[in-house]
């Protein structure tokens, strides 16, 4: 069965889209089946992806309420090399209604039990928020990934992030840990910024991530292509960043990792 992770933070625009893409395509460059899931109404994830998010049907919300199955949901990634399921506008409504459905914290789990054979690893990329999507994910996932960036705010939100994954593991999900703590769009000439990746460090240890995403704007320009970073500008030094974090995860897991 495919390791699930979820790629998490309630803080918007800290990277999670950017990374669940680009771990993505880095995991498929190196022979791993890969499915990403789209959890986010923005649909930055389809799109990042190459997919188009306005045509997309089935999405992530019929899947979630039921009404499709995710093995019709699937469409190719074909620059990145991985699945996808897609998401768009819809599943904003789709949070509310699912409310009142049964097992709703378990809907995205019985989906994915489903697939989940079929691929070595499941990335979701979630909202930036802590609601029944993403408790969804957190539900359905054997660990979080959570990017962050290293501001002054970024420990008191983490904190706030940790409580809801501890709430979840003691009432939803027994066996969800943390993955690692990602630091990104990091900017080393910054003295804030190494005074909280090194707090991180002290606090949460080998949790911590080695690899470290610097800010770099062929990871922000390649979404406007349909593309990966890692597809769109390889040589960059953002896409390199994520070929390294995509090594250091198979690392963890003794998987053979390939120049690639
Ligand atoms: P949201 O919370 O809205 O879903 P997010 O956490 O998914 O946002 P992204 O969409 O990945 O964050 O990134 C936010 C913005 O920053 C995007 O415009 C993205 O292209 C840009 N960005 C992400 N990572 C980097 C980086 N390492 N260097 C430069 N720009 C980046
Ligand atoms: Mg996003």
């Amino acid at each position: 069965m495919g390791r699930i992770i979820a790629v998490a933070n309630q803080k918007g625009g800290v990277g999670k889209t950017t990374t669940a893409v680009n771990l993505a395509c880095g995991l498929a460059q190196q022979g791993q089946r890969v499915l990403l899931v789209d959890l986010d109404p923005q649909g930055n994830a389809t799109m990042g992806a190459g997919v188009e998010k306005r045509t997309a049907l089935p999405t992530a919300y019929q899947v979630l309420l039921g009404e499709a199955d995710i093995y019709a949901s699937r469409l190719r990634s074909e620059q990145g090399g991985f699945d996808v399921v897609p998401a768009n506008r819809e599943l904003a409504g789709g949070e509310v209604e699912m409310v009142d459905l049964d097992k709703r914290e378990f809907r995205l789990k019985a989906e994915l039990v489903r697939v989940a054979q079929e691929y070595d690893f499941i990335l979701i990329d979630c909202a930036p928020t802590l609601n029944l999507l993403t408790v969804n994910a957190l539900a359905a996932a054997h660990a979080v990934l959570i990017p962050m960036q290293c501001e002054y705010y970024a420990l008191e939100g983490l904190t706030d992030l940790v409580a809801t994954i501890k709430k979840v593991k003691q009432k939803l999900n027994p066996g969800i840990e943390i993955e690692g703590l990602l630091r990104v769009m990091y900017d080393p000439r910054s003295t804030l910024a190494q005074q909280v990746a090194a707090e991180l460090k002290s606090h949460f240890g080998d949790k911590v991530f080695n690899t470290v995403i610097p800010r770099n704007i062929r990871l922000a320009e390649a979404p406007s292509h349909g593309l990966p970073g890692v597809v769109y500008d390889r040589a960059s030094r953002g896409a390199q960043a994520y070929l390294d974090l995509t090594r250091e995860l198979l690392d963890r897991y003794g998987i053979a990792v390939g120049a690639a």
